[in-house]
């Protein structure tokens, strides 16, 4: 427990300065924590270090903490998982994208369920609160996108499989009507 509410704690002071991507603006935090939420929701008897990882998913790629940072203040464990799951942001955005793709099927187990977690999260985000500038159709190709990467990480939980059939089945359905009614 201490341990889960030191990496909220990090975390937090680590994305103080950014939001997310949606007309809410909502505090980024909002976001790892949902992720650990949906987690632990589906597999009650997960271990601490995965929902730190969860919490810390973002901490890498956007704040620019190291590996070795995560590993003296956590462990090696946490930090490895959160390495795994960030992107190289110096590579351009197609490429990050189609190096998830590739990347999934080699994840470990903990890494698979943070990745899948947060799929959850982004896809549900395009109901909630889509980000701003986006049209249908990317909506739709990155429903497509994230479908891709968690193809290979359903494996680890059925119940966060389910979710995110659940979420993207509602949110193909809802930009699908508003492309039509856009186009017609
Ligand atoms: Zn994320």
């Amino acid at each position: 427990m201490q341990l889960l509410l030191k990496s909220v704690d990090f975390a937090a002071r680590a994305h103080r300065d950014q939001r997310r991507k949606g007309p809410a603006k909502e505090p980024y935090i909002n976001h790892p924590i949902e992720v650990s939420r949906l987690i632990v929701e589906c597999e009650p008897d997960i271990e601490i270090d995965i929902l730190c990882a969860a919490v810390l998913h973002d901490v890498i790629e956007d704040c620019g903490a190291t590996r070795d940072e995560i590993a003296a203040c956590f462990n090696d464990c946490v930090a490895d998982i959160v390495l795994e799951v960030s992107d190289d942001k110096q590579l351009p955005r197609d490429e990050r994208k189609a190096k998830q793709i590739e990347g999934a099927p080699h994840l470990s187990a903990g890494a698979k369920l943070v990745r899948l977690a947060d799929k959850v999260a982004n896809v549900g985000a395009m109901l909630t609160d889509t980000p701003i500038g986006w049209d249908e159709e990317q909506i739709l190709a990155y429903v497509d996108w994230a479908e891709a990467v968690v193809a290979p990480c359903r494996e680890v939980s059925g119940g966060l499989s389910d979710r995110f059939d659940a979420i993207a089945r509602d949110v193909r359905g809802f930009h699908e009507d508003q492309k039509e009614k856009a186009g017609g």
